[in-house]
């Protein structure tokens, strides 16, 4: 590694906060190359909508890219037209993110010790090949790109179709996939009936969409148990920021810390107090806390538990709230609880048959349209991304016991198929779930790329020696 090349796959906020990390911390001749199939870098999933009513879910004042520089985010946006408006706001439109984190790529390489350390790469990576000599990795349009080290950062990926769906269905016009997509709402009659699958932030979304496109029609919305997100405490102070109390040592097991939990947020209850902090306040450990569960509390968690910590940890913005809430009331939006039994076509229409939850029914719902709101696909055996199916053809990756992701060790780097650590490969953000769980908000991923920023910078300084 003579002139130590290093690879970024995506450049939402993960691959540009590690990219901005490198750059720093990596002594010239270094190079970094940021690559991303979207023209915006910096914008990534998340924060490239631009719908003004889909905002934040967590207060600007805790969103800054930096943990060491916790109002970096507000006095950006205070700098902006109308920013002080904004900032007011708590929970700002979340493409102001997206050109806050544009802001910050372009001004590091602007500087003039990194400008020709940084190269920006447009297209999709599709196959990554390792040999003894280091790493190659193939681009849209047969383009190749050799590199020493690569760092995926490639996000979330649309949710699992819904396996009771009929093949012709799935590949029909009235499914769409990917809930993000441009086409995900387009070209819908007003007055349609449309259905979503999920009822959790990404639904939330979708819904806002509709309304502000103007749907008149009747919204229903599907899950398993039918939770909504909870709402943000009014007047949640925009500044708070989640720290742990010290104090006894946190208990081990799910039983335990499920117990403790509740008699937290009981205690609480019974002072007046409000239960959000309880569980913020567990923010800065649940790592450890996740780290510290056997596989079986894992399992048992995911199981039973994930659906409630989802609703109470990832809340909606009071804005956001109050029009589903609005929606719901005026009978537009309707939640309808249970598993789908039968997706298909009939006469032109979407037919969604379900047993409901509560007493094990089969109800039929039809609409003009499908849409999959049901939450990141994380079985990355079930990912149809080249990128993935070849890195795990090639035995490169593997996904982790769980499917939550990849399984990555903890200073992020990906396991082969036969369980041993790669010198060359690692990842950040979601792709790392497994290993972090709580690794799916700004907060936590800025830390974890200073941190994998450190460690490959040691291996890059060891090799310039
Ligand atoms: C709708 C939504 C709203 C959210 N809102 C918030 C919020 O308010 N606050 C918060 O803290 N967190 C929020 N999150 C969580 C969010 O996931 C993280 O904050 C963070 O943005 C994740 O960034 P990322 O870079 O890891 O992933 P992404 O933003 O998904 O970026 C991945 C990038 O990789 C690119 N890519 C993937 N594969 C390839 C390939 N093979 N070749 C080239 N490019 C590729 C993609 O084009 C994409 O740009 C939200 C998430 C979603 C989905």
């Amino acid at each position: 590694m003579r002139h130590p090349a290093i690879a970024i796959v995506g450049a939402g906020f993960s691959g540009t906060l590690l990219a901005l990390h490198l750059l720093h911390r990596c002594p010239a001749p270094a190079r970094i190359t940021l690559i991303d199939r979207r023209s915006q870098f910096g914008h990534g999933q998340a924060y490239a909508t631009g719908n003004p009513s889909h905002l934040l879910n967590v207060p600007a004042a805790r969103m800054s890219a930096f943990h060491d520089r916790p109002g970096h985010f507000v006095e950006w946006l205070l700098r902006q037209p109308g920013g002080d408006a904004l900032a007011a706001q708590g929970f700002v439109p979340r493409w102001h993110f997206g050109a806050y984190v544009r802001h910050l790529l372009y001004e590091d390489m602007q500087q003039p010790e990194y400008e020709d350390r940084l190269d920006l790469l447009h297209g999709d990576v599709v196959g990554l090949t390792e040999t003894e000599a280091g790493l190659t990795l193939t681009l849209d349009g047969d383009r190749r790109l050799a590199a020493d080290m690569a760092v995926l950062a490639v996000g979330n990926f649309p949710p699992e179709p819904p396996p009771a769906a009929t093949p012709d269905f799935l590949d029909g016009r009235l499914y769409r996939p990917d809930p993000w997509a441009p086409d995900a709402l387009a070209g819908l009659d007003t007055d349609a009936a449309v259905l979503l699958i999920g009822t959790g932030l990404t639904m939330a979304d979708a819904v806002v969409s509709l309304l502000d496109q103007g749907h008149r029609g009747p919204i229903h919305a599907l899950s398993r148990r039918g939770l909504l997100p909870r709402r943000h405490a009014p007047g949640n102070p925009p500044g708070l920021h989640a720290t742990a109390t010290p104090g006894p040592a946190l208990p081990a097991t799910l039983v335990e810390v499920t117990r403790a939990l509740r008699a937290d947020v009981r205690q609480a209850t019974a002072r007046g107090e409000d239960w959000r902090p309880v569980i913020d306040r567990l923010r800065p450990v649940t790592q450890a806390v996740w780290q510290s569960f056997t596989a079986a509390d894992k399992a048992r968690f995911l199981r039973h538990l994930r659906p409630w910590w989802d609703v109470h940890r990832h809340r909606m913005a009071g804005v956001v709230a109050d029009r589903i809430e609005a929606a719901r009331q005026s009978g537009q939006l309707q939640l309808h609880t249970g598993r789908i039994q039968l997706l298909r076509e009939q006469d032109g229409a979407a037919v969604l048959t379900f047993r409901r939850r509560s007493d094990g029914t089969l109800h039929s719902l039809t609409g003009a349209r499908v849409v999959n709101c049901a939450g990141p696909g994380c079985d990355y055996d079930r990912i149809g991304d080249p990128l993935v199916r070849g890195l795990l053809a090639a035995g490169l990756a593997r996904p982790d016991e769980l499917r939550l992701g990849l399984d990555i060790t903890p200073t992020c780097a990906l396991r082969d198929r036969l369980g041993a650590l790669s010198g060359r490969l690692f990842a950040v953000g979601p792709v790392t779930k497994a290993a972090f769980w709580e690794i799916t908000a700004v907060p936590d991923i800025r830390r974890q790329c200073e941190a994998v920023a450190d460690h490959i910078a040691a291996i890059v300084k060891a090799t310039l020696v």
